[in-house]
């Protein structure tokens, strides 16, 4: 779509309120705050597609990303079960279809991978009252010795805050045994959006939006990289939008930990949000899914990679993402839990050879990567 892009006049830009963000892109500038408002306010998607597409191209050639991963929830049992509003997947302890898995039982689950062997581990869950912090370096460590050479990416910035209080241990303290256990990177989740009035509305509770940045600082000064995030298609606005990328684009200037960012798509089914409101059924749209990566592409301009997952937004909007700004599709996932419960339609895992198909499909070429994006395996 875009490869010509060099100039304003090779975009055809039907939003005038688009044209001086377009200068200043095509200038190498960085954008600012009400232009990222700008963005996410446009309909002329196809002219925000392209420069992003420019900008993805600018970095990552016709190259795109992806894993052999496998997702692991070790429990869905979570303390803030009642007030993470958008949140299908926890359950009180005693609820219906509360389960906390045995070491045992994660070392299953962990041997179930069949398309190919599985190169990352990604293990987030709930807050759980009463499980230690050495249940998770015990999984972790296991999953080691078990897989040795195998990345594990594991527990978000919540869950860290979480285990800290737990041990009554400053986050550090939990970083560090986490790393000493074998951790490699952290997830992004827990971040949805960090505006308070949004945070007050959807996850009341939760770790706030400071606060959620400050783990992953200290997660970055102790050398162990991660992912952020931003949960879209709620309560949000596009000032809110703007507000998110902004904060985690500063954090980012001043650490350089961020490998991807992945804009998350609510799913409104079986939770207490999509009940009030009468969402249910009512996915984001594929228009809003490809405005968040291509925004994202462009406003996190020191963001080396922008992720498209396929479970919440399917596997043709993710093929489409990679003409939007998107180099790094979501793998192989062999069993996804967290947005299923709330009605995704997906399938539960793609094989290997899917992955590779979906982005030799667009025209790209794929690269098989591990937590830390070096390249295993080309297709050249
Ligand atoms: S979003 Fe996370 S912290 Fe909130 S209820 Fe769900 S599992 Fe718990």
């Amino acid at each position: 779509m875009a490869t010509a892009v060099r100039e304003l006049a090779d975009i055809r830009i039907t939003d005038g309120t688009l044209r001086p963000v377009a200068e200043k892109l095509l200038a190498g500038e960085r954008l600012g705050g009400e232009e990222a408002v700008t963005l996410f306010e446009s309909h002329d998607l196809l002219a925000i597609g392209a420069l992003a597409d420019l900008k993805n191209r600018e970095r990552n050639g016709d190259r795109v990303f992806f894993a052999s991963n496998q997702h692991i929830n070790p429990t869905n049992v979570c303390v803030l079960r009642k007030t993470c509003v958008f949140c299908s997947f926890a359950r009180t302890p005693k609820e219906e279809g509360a389960y906390t898995r045995t070491l045992d039982e994660v070392l299953e689950e962990a041997s179930r991978a069949k398309s190919a062997p599985t190169r990352e581990f990604h293990i987030v869950g709930g807050l759980h009252p009463t499980l230690r912090l050495s249940y998770y370096t015990g999984i972790i460590r296991a999953l080691r010795e078990a897989y040795p050479g195998v990345h594990v990416k594991a527990l978000t910035a919540v869950e860290v805050a979480h285990l800290a209080r737990i041990e009554r241990a400053t986050v550090r303290d939990v970083l560090l045994a986490l790393r000493e256990a074998g951790l490699t990177t952290m997830p992004g989740g827990g971040a949805e959006v960090f505006g308070a009035g949004v945070r007050a509305t959807i996850a009341d509770r939760k770790l706030a939006g400071e606060e959620w940045l400050a783990v992953h600082r200290e997660a970055h000064a102790l050398g162990i990289q991660s992912n952020c995030t931003m949960l879209y298609g709620h309560v949000e606005t596009a000032r809110d939008r703007a507000e998110h990328l902004m904060a985690l684009r500063e954090l980012q200037d001043e650490t350089g930990g961020f490998l991807t960012y992945v804009p998350l798509a609510y799913h409104p089914d079986n939770n207490e949000l999509g009940e009030q409101m009468g969402w249910q059924g009512r996915e984001t749209m594929g228009v809003d899914d490809l405005k968040n990566i291509a925004a994202g592409r462009l406003v996190l301009d020191n963001v080396p990679h922008v992720k498209t997952h396929w479970p919440m937004v399917s596997q043709f909007v993710s093929q489409v993402a990679l003409d939007f700004g998107c180099d790094d599709v979501e793998g192989t996932v062999v069993h996804e839990r967290v947005y299923h419960e709330a009605g995704a339609r997906t399938p539960m895992e793609l094989a290997y050879d899917e992955i590779v198909a979906l982005i030799r499909g667009a025209g790209k070429t794929p690269v098989e990567r591990d937590s830390l994006y070096q390249p295993v395996r080309s297709f050249d």
